[in-house]
């Protein structure tokens, strides 16, 4: 089977000062790559008519498929639709299609069409008009000589949606692509180096026409297995059968499947048990109850959370008691059981989840230095508790506590079973 190449063009003076984060290219990447197509280079270029150019000319030389955002706008310092009328060598008018979208787009609004939006249903003659159901810069597919470009809007959320619904789908249509099945396995609690020493057998094993990729994110790993072969139904029971060899050897540190994040899964599980979970935060300010209320539906579960930050607010709002803070400080086991025992008693809960620590860069002593964090967890059967010592980095030790945390709770309701 032939290999598909693309390449992504970025455009856009704030990427490459730096006040932008290319999001695009990374998200683009990743959806091409789950249908078979490789991307084998990514260049980003200013707001630049003759360095947008050259860009075009030496992808079209190296690839097949040449995905571009950006500059789309009507203001002058969007140069990408002339850059590609001029590339392609026609007129800009106007797309009768773009300019019925876009009215019925800003009516929907109640706005009206003003000069410069009117602007956005003009279109390099040469192209074909890609929708866009989230904004009002239409995207341009181009053909050239089998060759394929196709511009989007540099909004990432306007970009995700073409792509999704206009542009994968035309891919797998025009392309003769390679057949794939992903299957994700998750895993928090060990860390990636351990995990490859515990499966190292079953990945030497594995055949040829299946990948896998290591995925880690602050505490949770994900591990993807890429199968590549022609018909998808023999690649899903391939997969599974893989999956089914490797989990007795990892199953103390898997929570889940594919999509399913660590705090979809501790949704379902309370939702199946009918319990609810609160949330005292110190160090962690917040984040676990952020990860949690992500979840839509989150409300049939979480009762709420409160992040005393001062050893007053401990005291006072959440009834941690003084000699607990003076004997044994606030970073401390004692200290993080009676908030997790607390914050469940206070907000009438199932479960109460805690925690206390240091997050750093300041405030580390020797006894207890940056990155010592407790984490608790306390439910009708008593309490567990864990000491984590994390990095000297603040964010990094607020994400992984977060996940600790969660992980700490998962295996709670897993035990209860
Ligand atoms: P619009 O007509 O909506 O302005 P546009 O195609 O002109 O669309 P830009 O003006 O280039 O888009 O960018 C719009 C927004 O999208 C900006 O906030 C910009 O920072 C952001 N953006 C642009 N390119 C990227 C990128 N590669 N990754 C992440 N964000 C981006
Ligand atoms: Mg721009």
């Amino acid at each position: 089977m032939n290999v598909v190449n693309a390449e992504l063009i970025t455009i856009g003076d704030e990427i490459l000062y730096g006040q932008t984060l290319d999001t695009n290219a990374h998200w683009m990447s990743s959806a091409l790559s789950e249908i078979g197509i490789k991307v084998v280079r990514r260049t980003t270029v200013g707001d630049l008519e003759a360095e947008i150019l050259k860009a075009l000319s030496e992808a079209e030389l190296r690839t097949d498929i040449i995905l571009i955002t950006g500059g789309l706008g009507p203001t002058n310092d969007d140069l990408t639709k002339p850059c590609l009328a001029r590339y392609f060598d026609c007129e800009i008018v106007v797309n009768e299609q773009a300019l019925k979208e876009l009215q019925k787009y800003m009516a929907g609004r109640g706005r009206e069409l003003n000069k410069l939006t009117r602007l956005q249903a003009s279109l390099p003659e040469k192209c074909e008009m890609v929708s866009n159901e989230r904004g009002t810069a239409a995207g341009m597919w181009f053909n050239k000589s089998g060759k394929v470009f196709v511009a989007m809007p540099g909004v990432p959320d306007e970009m995700k949606h073409m792509m999704k619904h206009k542009v994968i789908p035309r891919l797998k249509d025009e392309f003769e692509l390679p057949v794939i099945y992903h299957k994700i396995v998750r895993l928090a609690g060990i860390g990636e180096s351990w995990l490859a020493e515990k499966i190292e057998l079953w990945e030497n094993a594995l055949p040829r026409n299946v990948r896998l990729a290591y995925l880690p994110t602050y505490g949770d790993i994900k591990m993807r297995l890429t199968a590549t072969g022609e018909d998808l139904e023999i690649l899903k029971v391939q997969a599974n059968e893989l999956v089914d060899q490797l989990l007795p050897l990892i199953n103390d540190y898997v929570y889940g499947f594919d999509d399913e994040t660590l705090e979809i899964v501790i949704g379902k599980m309370l939702i199946e048990r009918n319990e609810t979970l609160a949330i005292a935060e110190s160090c962690t300010g917040g984040y676990i109850s952020h990860k949690i209320t992500s979840v839509a539906g989150s409300s049939d579960y979480f009762n709420g959370s409160i992040v005393p930050y001062q050893n007053e607010m401990k005291i006072r709002r959440l009834g941690v008691k003084e000699a607990t803070l003076i004997d044994h400080g606030a970073v401390s086991e004692e200290t993080v059981i009676e908030m997790a025992q607390n914050v469940r008693e206070k907000f009438r809960a199932n479960i109460g989840l805690a925690s206390s620590g240091i997050a750093g860069p300041g405030g580390g002593t020797e006894e207890k230095p940056v990155g010592t964090i407790w984490v608790a967890c306390a439910d009708e059967r008593g309490f567990i508790s864990k000491k984590l010592q994390l990095t000297q980095d603040r964010a990094v030790n607020i994400r992984l506590s977060s996940v600790a945390a969660l992980n700490m709770l998962h295996k709670r309701l897993l035990k209860n079973d």
